[in-house]
């Protein structure tokens, strides 16, 4: 069944951490001094291990369940996929466990399943071809809370950019559990910019933005980043990010829109592909 899928993909993101994800802790370790940041590094890669081997949750939150969906205008599944979509999520909190992570905002009360009004949260694209790619990125409160937008002047341009995100990084600390991964989305309007920024958290540590100027300035702003000694949950040493991710848009002529998305250590992700004759592949 297809929704089978789905959850297995979902299992595979909250309780495996992705090889590259693990190789840039590793490395963080490696190249530490400080005391307390290697005993946090130690603990994160304890973490890891756990759950990859118990097939238990890396962290106890796991998260707010968001999908980006890229849908070939000619699968024969394509008004099936969001109630798969809303069923996997159910079946996840029940069978895996999930953390209930879905409070009506009104009363509340936590609907107990992980879904709710616009959860779990499906981004929508519709591409050419047949099959339905979907990715997984369960979003943990503590580094969402930090997520910031600012709507600079054309003349702030990317100095503007690079003083917003460190600011804010700085701002936040040990909050979104670092060592992080920065999404940062810049053009578009206030709503696409964190799109983008959210949606570049997929891309694996290491791998930069194809135009070379931008690959730059996600170096230098790792760089900078780094240089302020945060360290692995805020208690000092070399790695405050395992990376910078930026992705851009074409901007209206008087905005120049900024988001900022963090990814804690629990940088979870996977991907399930439904291909038109019902076969899937599920992989990380
Ligand atoms: S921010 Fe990430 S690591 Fe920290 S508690 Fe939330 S999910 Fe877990």
């Amino acid at each position: 069944m297809l929704v089978d899928a789905i959850v297995e993909a979902i299992r595979l993101a909250v309780t495996r951490i992705p090889d590259d994800v693990v190789s840039a802790l590793s490395e963080a370790h490696a190249r530490e001094d400080n005391e307390v940041a290697r005993f946090n590094l130690e603990n994160i890669l304890r973490a890891m291990e756990i759950g990859k081997d118990g097939l238990v949750p890396v962290c106890q939150d796991t998260g707010t369940v968001t999908f980006f969906v890229e849908a070939g205008v000619g699968s024969p599944f394509l008004g099936e996929v969001k109630g798969w979509l809303v069923e996997a999520t159910k079946r996840a909190t029940e069978e895996i466990p999930l953390r209930p992570n879905a409070v009506d905002v009104l009363i509340g009360r936590n609907s107990g399943n992980n879904t709710g009004k616009g959860v779990p949260v499906i981004h929508w694209e519709l591409v050419q071809g047949d099959a339905i790619r979907i990715a997984v990125l369960p979003k943990g409160g503590g580094s969402e809370n930090c997520s910031a937008l600012a709507m600079l002047t054309p003349s702030e341009g990317w100095d503007g950019v690079k003083r917003f995100v460190v600011e804010r990084v700085k701002e936040c600390g040990g909050k979104p559990c670092p060592p992080v991964i920065l999404g940062i989305g810049v053009g578009g309007g206030a709503d696409y910019s964190l799109l983008l920024a959210k949606k570049a958290l997929l891309r694996r540590v290491g791998e930069r933005n194809p135009e070379r100027r931008i690959a730059k300035i996600e170096e230098e702003v790792l760089e900078e980043i780094n240089a302020l000694g945060i360290g692995p949950m805020g208690m000092g040493g070399k790695t405050t990010a395992l990376d910078v991710k930026i992705e851009v848009a074409h901007r209206h002529p008087a905005s120049f829109p900024v988001a900022l998305v963090f990814q804690c250590w629990a940088n979870r992700r996977a991907f399930v592909e439904i291909k038109p004759d019902g076969g899937v592949e599920v992989w990380q």
